[in-house]
């Protein structure tokens, strides 16, 4: 099989990704770059993720043309493909609607601000207003979102978009992201809510920085 290694990374994405409950029925789409084909790996348009095997995954290049697959790519391949070309050191690009980042990507929300530590590393997480799913415009809106940094932000109606230097990266930064928006969501439920001070949520940063750096 052609692009075997990338396509079974995506495919072990996904599984993970419905086994962790951030992905339900075929919503969500995963997709991996490989730089050295430079061609992007992502998960086909509207598939059960229990059948889906490596085969399945499609094969798309950087503008999103659909290369190799016998299903059609993901519909949402222009956000993935965007943020792959707008940022090069992202390699991994997570889209799911997982329940908690959709709820707080409603209504007049602030960004996520992190709670525990470990969510320091992809935070703030903005929020993009709600554009057509699928579109140049989303894709757009993500990309600028996110800016030179970042690594999450909250699509409102809609979901979340996460990334990172490699899946293990991008995979973390969605399951803390949805971490994050259900300890906040509980928090403002009990009135109890209280993000990390600014000056804790830099210092973590740091640490987080210099310790992936060594
Ligand atoms: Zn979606």
């Amino acid at each position: 099989m052609k692009y075997e290694r990338i396509r079974k990374i995506v495919l072990e994405a996904i599984q993970e990704a419905v086994a962790q409950g951030l992905v339900k029925g075929t919503s969500g789409n995963i997709a991996l770059r490989d730089d050295e084909e430079d061609v992007v790996a992502i998960t086909p348009s509207g598939i059960s993720y229990s059948t889906m095997t490596a085969e399945d995954i499609a094969i798309v290049d950087l503008n999103g043309k659909w290369l190799d697959g016998k299903y059609k790519p993901s519909s949402e391949v222009p956000m993935h493909t965007a943020v792959m070309r707008a940022r090069p050191d992202i390699k991994a690009t997570v889209h799911t609607h997982a329940m908690f980042a959709t709820i707080m990507a409603m209504g007049d929300q602030p960004e996520l601000r992190p709670i525990t530590p470990p969510q320091c590393e992809f935070t703030p997480v903005g929020i993009v207003p709600f554009t057509m799913p699928g579109t140049n415009d989303v894709a757009d809106k993500v990309v600028e979102a996110l800016g030179e940094e970042g690594r999450a932000v909250l699509i409102k109606n809609h979901g979340m978009f996460c990334c990172g230097k490699n899946m293990k990266a991008a995979m973390e930064a969605t399951t803390y992201t949805e971490e994050m928006a259900l300890t906040t969501f509980y928090a403002k439920l009990l009135g109890t809510y209280e993000p990390m001070p600014k000056e804790g949520e830099a210092a973590m940063k740091a640490l987080i920085a210099a310790d992936h750096a060594v």
